[in-house]
């Protein structure tokens, strides 16, 4: 992509200039004059697809993803993420225009590339895509059936955010289910992974479950105040799905409260809006549905029933697309297949860094320069670091904790006070962390942006706890004027120790628990898992 981006440059363009749907028009001109490999005019044409359905022009869109797929398949060599990341564009577009027979195919294609290029993202985005559609026909059970199937893959996914996003879709199956203990539990996941995800989409779909939740459960008063929460929590972000939803939500509230017809004007004013947004069958569908259980509460049957059959309609005709019978048994027992070549994937991305290492053994290299492994911000070892100290570490079956290290709301101190200040912080951070762990069983890496991972060997919980407290105390005592003024900067710390013949993944995640449980416990503190 960079290389793409550099060579457009050269030709003479400036791509920040474009202007809305000019993108398109460039992209398109840009496979035909400046890319050269086969590999780059199906990049031009991907993010020209993209921009196609920014506009909401899905089926160009879906010719142009088409033309690139096919440009794909003639290659001497198709690289695998271009073909999972188009099958993926393609069955997104189909859905858009309720091609469903069409976007189940591409999931079944998914499936097996992603399984034949040990690919367990794109799998479990093609499943959620399945079972999405399960729940679009109205089949909840079934939809669990098929999330069930990511369960088995949760602890390797690469994303955060694919996690929440299929685990909200549990959360909504088990909500619907009113299978109430489940989805608590579930919830509370879903809490934890929101507060390490900055989209504000995925937080407020979140809290949108929670509200219905609480109604469910019949306790009004909580379902307001976590109603009344959500601007706190998402800010100010345009999504008609979520406008819609908000008010719906609120529609039922009201009802509850005794205030129907506040819950009436509410919809109302929402559906006036629904007609100039391009809302999705489903969000209408809900629309309709409020209206007509709050008229039928008050009585007003012919109103209720108006609404009725306005959202059955609707639902009859989106219901009518989707190809529920292929999605049934067979379809299940299919993926069932691929559970034994699963099971492997996983272990070997389990051994991979056990084999590397008795690769790296035989190579004997090591002589890398140390810039090479290096963060240039920090001076901190950085990632490529890592993997090889990782490994070195698992050599010697050495004993070692993970302490993970994150600033405290650092997206606001870029926005209040600039980049570069937050760039300051970053390096008084890492200065603190490199000055108080600076013997030689402690390493310190810049683990992401502003994220950092100290390993510290030989150490029992204990210590690797007091060390973490020593450093947060450190970090919020510091004398903060000279570089953020008014403002203090904290951070949060979860701890954890390796056990002894686990993947290093596996400390990660329990690290990264615990940290997720600082965060939620309210940040500035130590957590250890
Ligand atoms: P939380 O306490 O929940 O962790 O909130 P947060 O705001 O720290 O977390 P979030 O993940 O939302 O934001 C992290 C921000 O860090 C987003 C990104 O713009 C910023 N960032 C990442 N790398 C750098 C960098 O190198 N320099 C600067 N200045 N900012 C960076
Ligand atoms: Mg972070
Ligand atoms: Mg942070």
């Amino acid at each position: 992509m960079e290389n793409l981006l550099n060579k457009v440059q050269e030709a003479g363009y400036d791509v920040t200039s474009l202007v809305g749907e000019e993108s398109i028009e460039f992209w398109h001109n840009m496979q035909e004059t400046v890319a050269s490999t086969t590999e780059e005019q199906v990049l031009c044409l991907m993010i020209c697809a993209e921009h196609q359905a920014t506009f909401d022009y899905h089926k160009q869109s879906i010719d142009t993803l088409i033309s690139a797929l096919q440009l794909l398949k003639n290659a001497d060599s198709p690289r695998a993420d271009l073909m999972l990341s188009l099958r993926n564009s393609l069955s997104e577009r189909y859905v858009a225009t309720n091609q469903y027979d069409k976007a189940l195919e591409e999931y079944i294609t998914l499936t097996r590339l992603a399984i034949e290029f040990g690919d367990i993202d794109s799998y479990a985005i093609a499943i959620l895509g399945m079972g999405k559609l399960c729940e679009r026909f109205g089949d909840t059970s079934r939809a669990i059936r098929y999330y069930h199937k990511i369960d088995t893959v949760d602890h390797a996914l690469s994303g955060r955010s694919l996690r929440l996003h299929y685990k909200l879709h549990k959360l909504s199956c088990y909500i619907r289910l009113n299978k109430r203990k489940l989805a608590q539990k579930i919830l509370k996941e879903c809490e934890e992974l929101s507060i390490l995800v900055s989209d504000k989409l995925l937080t407020g779909q979140m809290m949108l479950f929670q509200t219905r939740l609480y109604r469910q459960q019949g306790d009004i008063n909580q379902a307001l105040h976590v109603l009344a929460t959500i601007p706190y929590a998402v800010g100010n972000f345009e999504s008609s799905w979520f406008a819609c939803m908000s008010r719906v939500e609120q529609a039922y509230c009201l009802l509850e409260s005794n205030k129907p017809h506040v819950a009436i004007y509410l919809l109302t004013q929402a559906e006036k809006r629904a007609e100039n947004a391009k809302l999705s069958s489903e969000v209408i569908i809900s629309l309709y549905n409020a209206f007509s259980d709050i008229y039928q509460q008050q009585g007003l049957y012919s109103a209720a029933l108006e609404y009725e059959k306005k959202s059955f309609t609707i639902e009859s005709k989106m219901i009518q697309g989707i190809p529920i019978a292929e999605l049934g048994a067979n379809q299940l027992r299919r993926l069932s297949r691929f559970d034994l070549q699963l099971k492997l994937i996983l272990s070997e991305m389990e051994n991979r860094e056990l084999k590397e290492t008795t690769e790296s053994q035989k190579h004997t290299v090591a002589q890398l320069q140390q810039d090479v492994f290096t963060d240039p911000l920090t001076q901190l070892h950085n990632r490529r670091w890592l993997d090889s100290c990782l490994k070195d570490l698992l050599i010697h079956e050495a004993d070692f904790a993970f302490l993970i290290i994150d600033i405290d709301h650092f997206k606001s101190i870029n926005d209040e006070l600039s980049h570069l200040v937050g760039d300051k912080a970053i390096m008084n951070v890492s200065a603190q962390i490199r000055h108080l762990f600076a013997q030689s069983n402690h390493h310190c890496i810049r683990f992401g942006g502003e994220e950092f991972l100290v390993i510290i060997e030989n150490v029992d919980l204990k210590q690797a706890e007091d060390e973490a407290e020593n450093l947060r105390l450190n970090i919020a005592q510091f004398d903060w004027q000279p570089v953020l003024g008014d403002r203090q900067l904290t951070v949060s710390i979860g701890v954890t120790l390796h056990r002894l013949g686990e993947n290093t993944q596996r400390t990660f995640h329990r690290a990264d628990k615990a940290l997720y449980r600082a965060k939620a416990n309210g940040r500035n503190q130590v957590c250890s898992e």
